[in-house]
């Protein structure tokens, strides 16, 4: 089919192969950007519930904490910072914004407009062709070298190829873990991937009129077999009919994948008062409960629980919602603040790949050479996006991982 070996041939157009592609195309290098999809950037344009959290604003310390291989990231994101993508967007006319913790988005409020700011400059690019509906099967190498890429259209030759293929999550946006076949079959070693940035299941989840409930400034806590706390957060979950979501649990799931991944026995506690004692909580239940004793028990519980919650209290206690204060044992009480601090639910799994926002894993690091991009395998083969082993936080950060990567595997090609 194509023939060029001055070409640089981009495997995939998500965020990271659009990147790349703008790269290489503004140093009058010949880029041929394959999609296996019949449209480029379908991930991208569904980021941030549609509003694309692009990157963080954190320095660069802090940036670092989020990120999963800190010394590996850093220099690279050196190279192309936060402010640098930042700036990269500004110039393209799209104005970007800094929200809660740092989140950066585009003004528009459309994911959109940051596809269009990558894929526009491409269009009508006589150095850009872009091939959709392209799926790269195989990579074609000799003696170490890269010397073309097989497709379901033909095989294209080119010196230098780019594997921008993402990690394994949302498989109906492309991401279908092609990149890691691809990478071990020329000798690369992947580390395993997993689902991340995902809610979990428990064995007894919540009432389908909870789904999405969300819990505000509450702690997570994350216990083994022996009650050995293993992880604990602050901040918000979501309840679900079959477990917990939300910012918490998904940093959490990104922690602790490998963990559950294992099959170890893992119990997550939802403390929603961690900011009492369970003694003092303790005598503030039976302080209210006297106090208030010809109320009934839903009424009583308004004070510590948001109304839709209380139906699954009462429930998981096996209090009637008629009990009358005054008429609580002293074991229903201590069930309610069980239930405030100590209840443990038992995880059985992830809500896996279709839910999950990335990654965890890809191909190891200490294969790639983190000042270019390239393969220490072979020559002529860079890798840039979620297909590496690097992941990090919700929050921008991943994006940032994409075009980071991305940007020094076109410079140094
Ligand atoms: C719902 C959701 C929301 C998210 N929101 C955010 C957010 O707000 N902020 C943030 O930082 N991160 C977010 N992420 C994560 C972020 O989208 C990814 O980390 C990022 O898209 C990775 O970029 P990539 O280029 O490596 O992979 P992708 O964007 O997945 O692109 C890979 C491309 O390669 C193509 N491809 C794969 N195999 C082949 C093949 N064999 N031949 C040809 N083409 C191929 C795919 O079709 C795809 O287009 C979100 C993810 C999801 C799922």
């Amino acid at each position: 089919m194509v023939t060029d070996n001055n070409i640089v041939v981009v495997i995939g157009a998500g965020a990271s192969g659009l990147m790349a592609a703008n790269v290489l195309s503004a140093q009058g290098k010949k880029v041929i950007l394959l999609e296996k999809k019949h449209q480029a950037g379908l991930k991208l344009r569904i980021t941030g519930k549609g509003r694309c959290n692009v990157t963080n604003s954190a320095i660069k310390q802090e940036y670092l904490k989020h990120i999963s291989s800190p010394s590996f990231f850093a220099s690279i994101f050196d190279n192309f910072s936060n402010t640098d993508l930042i700036n990269f967007f500004e110039k393209r006319n799209t104005p970007l914004v800094i929200e809660r913790g740092g989140r950066v988005f585009p003004k528009s409020n459309k994911s959109l407009d940051i596809f269009l700011a990558l894929v526009k400059p491409l269009e009508d690019n006589p150095l850009v062709e872009i091939k959709k509906n392209c799926k790269v099967n195989h990579l074609i190498i000799k003696n170490r070298q890269i010397q073309a890429v097989e497709t379901n259209l033909g095989k294209i030759t080119a010196n230098n190829v780019i594997i921008a293929t993402g990690g394994c999550s949302y498989a109906s946006t492309g991401a279908e873990g092609d990149g890691y076949r691809l990478a071990m079959e020329v000798g690369h070693h992947i580390q395993e991937p997993l689902p991340a940035l995902v809610g979990w299941r428990t064995y007894d989840g919540y009432p389908r009129q909870l789904q999405d409930f969300e819990v505000k400034n509450c702690e997570v806590i994350l216990t083994n077999n022996d009650k050995k706390v293993l992880w604990s957060k602050f901040g918000d979950i979501y309840l679900d009919e079959y477990g917990v979501s939300g910012p918490v649990i998904l940093s959490l799931s990104r922690d602790m994948a490998e963990k559950l991944d294992r099959g170890e026995k893992l119990f997550l506690t939802i403390d929603y008062k961690p900011k009492i004692s369970k003694e003092k909580l303790a005598e503030e239940i039976k302080e209210v409960f006297a106090k208030r004793r010809t109320e009934d028990v839903s009424s009583v519980l308004r004070k510590w629980f948001a109304k839709p919650l209380i139906e699954d209290v009462l429930d998981k206690c096996r209090i009637n919602s008629r009990t009358m204060a005054k008429n609580l044992t002293e074991k229903q009480l201590h069930s309610i603040l069980w239930y405030m601090k100590e209840r443990r639910m038992l995880v059985v799994g992830d809500m896996g790949w279709k839910e999950a926002i990335i990654t965890k894993g890809g191909v190891r690091l200490d294969e790639i050479d983190n000042r270019t991009m390239k393969s220490k395998k072979i020559k002529g083969l860079s890798f840039c996006g979620e297909v590496l082993d690097l992941d990090a936080d919700t929050g921008g950060y991943n994006l940032q991982i994409a075009f980071s990567t991305a940007v020094l595997a076109a410079q140094k090609i």
